[in-house]
C-alpha cells in the first residue's frame, strides 16, 4: 500500500505528511512536489519524493504510478487554472488506477457563494464522474486566514467585518491535516463527503476571545461593504485582494461557512482545537516570532 501527497511542500501538505508519519510506516509514503529544491525536509525524513507539476500531465502520470491512495490538495490561481490543473490530476489518477482519491474541498461546496467555491464544485463533480473511489474533505476556514485581523487588533484596531452575525468553523491547518491523514491511513472512507469544521463562531465571538487573551477590550466593528473595502485598500491591501476579502465576508454573512458537524472530531478521534486555543497560539506567535 502506498500513499502519495500532492502539494506536500505547502503549509497544509507539510502537516499532512507529519501526521501520516505517526500513522503509517515511512515506506508507505510518497510526496509529489513541483520544485525538488523545496523537498529537502522530505529527503531528511527518508520519504520517497516524486516530481510532478499540475500543469504537466506526463509528470503526474509518472508520479502516480503504483499509488493506491492519493491526496489532491487543491491548487491556487484563477478558477480556469485551478479547474484545468485539478482535471489533469484526476485524469492521471484514472490512468494509473489510483484506488482512492482524497480531495480537499470547501464547506457546503454544492451551494456556497464563496469566491473559491466554483472550483471545488466542478472538481468534486469531475472526480465523481471519473468513477475513482473518493473522499471529499470539505475544509472550513483556516483560522490562520485571520492573522491580518489579529495583527490589526494587536496594533490597537478593532475586529473589522461586514459579516454581522455570520459564523465560521475556524480551526488551524493542523486539524484539517490530521483528518486527512486519518482518512488516508485507514482507506476506509470511500465515497464519503465530510464537512470539516470547528464549533461555528462569529467575529464578535473572536473579539470576545481576544479580549480575554489580551486582557484588554477588543471591539468588533461591523461596517458596510463599501467602507470595508475602502479601509482594506487604505491599509495597503491591493484592490483585487480587497475585493476577494469582501466576497468572502459576504459569503460568511450568508452563512456559507456556518457548519455544525461532528465529522472533524470523528475523523481525528479528538475534539477540534478551540477558537480560544488557536487565537492564543497565533497571538503568542505574532508577539514572539514576528
Ligand atoms: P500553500 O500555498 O502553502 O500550498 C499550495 C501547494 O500547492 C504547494 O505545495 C504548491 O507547490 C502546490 N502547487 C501549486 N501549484 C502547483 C502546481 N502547478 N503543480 C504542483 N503543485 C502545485 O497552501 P496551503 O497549504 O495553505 O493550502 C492548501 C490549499 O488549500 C490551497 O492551495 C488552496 O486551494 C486551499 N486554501 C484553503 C483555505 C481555507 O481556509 N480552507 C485558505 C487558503 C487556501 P509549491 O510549494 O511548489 O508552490
Amino acid at each position: 500500500m502506498k500513499i502519495l501527497i500532492t502539494g506536500a511542500t505547502g503549509m497544509l501538505g507539510v502537516k499532512v505528511v507529519q501526521a501520516l508519519l505517526e500513522r503509517v510506516p515511512t515506506e508507505q509514503l510518497a510526496v509529489s512536489v513541483r520544485d525538488l529544491a523545496k523537498a529537502e525536509r522530505f529527503k531528511e525524513q527518508r520519504i520517497e519524493i516524486r516530481q510532478a507539476d499540475y500543469e504537466d500531465p506526463a509528470s503526474l502520470e509518472a508520479a502516480f504510478t503504483g499509488i493506491d491512495r492519493l491526496l489532491l490538495i487543491s491548487s491556487q490561481g484563477d478558477d480556469e487554472t485551478r479547474i484545468r490543473q485539478h482535471s489533469n490530476v484526476i485524469y492521471a489518477a484514472e490512468r494509473t488506477g489510483v484506488g482512492l482519491l482524497v480531495y480537499t474541498s470547501v464547506s457546503k461546496a454544492e451551494t456556497s457563494s464563496l469566491p473559491v467555491a466554483e472550483v471545488h464544485r466542478q472538481t468534486e463533480a469531475a472526480i465523481i464522474k471519473s468513477g475513482i473511489p473518493y473522499t471529499f474533505l470539505r475544509n472550513n476556514w483556516y483560522v490562520e486566514n485571520e492573522i491580518p485581523v489579529i495583527k490589526n487588533v494587536l496594533a490597537g484596531g478593532p475586529v473589522l467585518t461586514v459579516a454581522e452575525s455570520g459564523r465560521v468553523g475556524w480551526v488551524p491547518r493542523v486539524d484539517y491535516a490530521e483528518a486527512a491523514a486519518a482518512v488516508l491511513a485507514s482507506g476506509k472512507h470511500t465515497n464519503k463527503i465530510y464537512e470539516l469544521s470547528g464549533i461555528p463562531s462569529s467575529y464578535a465571538d473572536m473579539a470576545r476571545e481576544l479580549t480575554s487573551i489580551l486582557g484588554k477590550r477588543v471591539i468588533v466593528r461591523n461596517v458596510d461593504d463599501k467602507t470595508y473595502q475602502e479601509v482594506l485598500i487604505a491599509n495597503g491591501t491591493p484592490d483585487v485582494m480587497a475585493e476577494f476579502s469582501l466576497d468572502i465576508q459576504r459569503a460568511i454573512r450568508k452563512g456559507d461557512l456556518d457548519v455544525e458537524s461532528a465529522d472533524l472530531p470523528y475523523l481525528m478521534g479528538r475534539p477540534a482545537i478551540s477558537l480560544k486555543q488557536s487565537l492564543t497560539e497565533i497571538v503568542y506567535y505574532l508577539n514572539t516570532v514576528e
